[in-house]
């Protein structure tokens, strides 16, 4: 090591696990080993931890703990969501409503669905990448049978009009999901102001650990189980329970609920001083995404004439950790679904670079990022045919 600056600025990829959440981990890791299904001491804990850390998720969303079923992360969520709805409600009908700019998690698992018989509205959004709930609204018709939208997208950091969307779907009696991975400990969260019959969310993307996951059942609701075998959560989701990653959660969510005003105040403020800073000092520069509905930590700004892939190569080599549109797509060349989404061209979506900023990210941070942002823009510019040649335009 160079004892060179490490700044992460790719906290919607995940999180660094807080220490108190490793702590909470460790006995039930070395001496709670016990089957929670088992009857002896050992197993008899970890079944009362895994108790705890449901109770402490459903006090974190107001839900009863009844209400919340674990799984192995966001991906399994959202695919018993939406599989579990529509198998379980395929006799009412086939038709399932989501929008352009959701994770793959939800289009992947939508787009199987459509070889599976069924169909799918994917709704646009507009160019902040806002759904349009009078959009929802129309698009129901009488085989609907599910609506699928995000809270807040995990690239461009738009938050949702989940409530309202809620309330449309209540109207309609539709089964709505929602796929809240990005806002838990962003923004408060809470299942009943937002009308959601199901909800995901994944540990590591707030400081727990990764392999864990909830799925938020409202009471009543039953979707088919993805997972056949045991009788693990209330014969619901089969599989012994990953304890340690579960009790994790709990103590993740519990620090997540707590003070969110206060926790992302700090990250706020770096993201709008590290945002104005950048398209203030780089020209050609766009901010992506809605300029107030949108994630405390979540900065997503295109450079014309540069490729994002050499620009995290870059920024690698100078100890900065970022990210072009979601990690799922980047080393693909495909531009990102949710930038073309929002009406960007091709080679704007191509030079995108996605900063996410977290707990840890320090003024210093922000300070390296602003030293080393602008030469690396410029390397890049100079290799680009495209943007020697907007030069000479300009000058002749
Ligand atoms: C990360 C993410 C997922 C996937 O969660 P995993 O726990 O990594 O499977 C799903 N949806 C969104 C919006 C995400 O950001």
């Amino acid at each position: 090591m160079t004892g060179q600056r490490f700044v992460y600025m790719d906290h919607a990829a995940t999180t660094q696990p807080h220490p108190d959440v490793i702590a909470a981990m460790l006995p039930y890791l070395r001496d709670h080993y016990g089957n929670p299904s088992s009857i002896y001491g050992i197993a008899r804990d970890a079944r009362e931890a895994v108790e705890v850390a449901r109770q402490k998720t459903a006090a974190t969303l107001g839900a009863g703990p009844e209400e919340i079923y674990f799984t192995a992360g966001g991906t399994e969520s959202d695919n018993w969501a939406i599989k579990g709805t529509a198998f379980a409600q395929r006799k009412k009908g086939n038709h399932i409503i989501t929008s352009a700019i959701e994770h793959h998690a939800v289009l992947h698992t939508c787009g199987w669905l459509e070889k599976q018989g069924f169909t799918v509205t994917y709704l646009p959004v507009d160019g902040t990448g806002l759904v349009n709930p009078s959009d929802v609204e129309r698009a129901i018709t009488e085989k609907t049978i599910l609506i699928t939208i995000m809270h807040a997208n995990n690239e461009i950091g738009t938050i949702e009009p989940i409530a309202e969307i809620g309330k449309i779907a209540q109207e309609h009696s539709v089964t709505f999901h929602t796929d809240a991975v990005q806002v838990v400990g962003a923004i408060p969260v809470n299942v009943k102001e937002l009308g959601v019959d199901l909800l995901s969310l994944s540990a590591h993307k707030f400081y727990g650990p990764k392999g864990a996951g909830a799925l938020y059942i409202r009471g009543g609701r039953r979707p088919d189980s993805l997972l056949h075998g045991g009788g693990q959560e209330r014969k619901k989701r089969a599989g012994t329970e990953n304890v340690a990653g579960i009790v994790g959660l709990g103590k993740a969510i519990e620090l997540a609920g707590t003070d969110i005003p206060g926790r992302t105040a700090v990250i706020r403020a770096y993201r709008d001083q590290l945002t104005a800073w950048i398209l203030a000092e780089i020209p050609h520069t766009r901010l992506n995404g809605h300029a107030v509905q949108r994630l405390p930590g979540n900065i997503n700004i295109s450079f014309a004439f540069i490729e994002g892939e050499s620009m995290l190569l870059l920024l690698d080599s100078f100890g900065i950790a970022a990210s072009t549109g979601s990690a799922c797509t980047s080393g693909s060349l495909e531009p990102s679904h949710v930038l073309m989404a929002i009406g960007l061209p091709h080679e704007i979506a191509h030079g995108s670079l996605r900063l996410t900023l977290g707990e840890e990210n320090t003024p210093e941070d922000i300070a390296h990022v602003q030293s080393v942002l602008p030469g690396v823009v410029s390397r890049l510019r100079e290799m680009s045919p495209l943007y020697q040649k907007m030069k000479e335009q300009r000058v002749s």
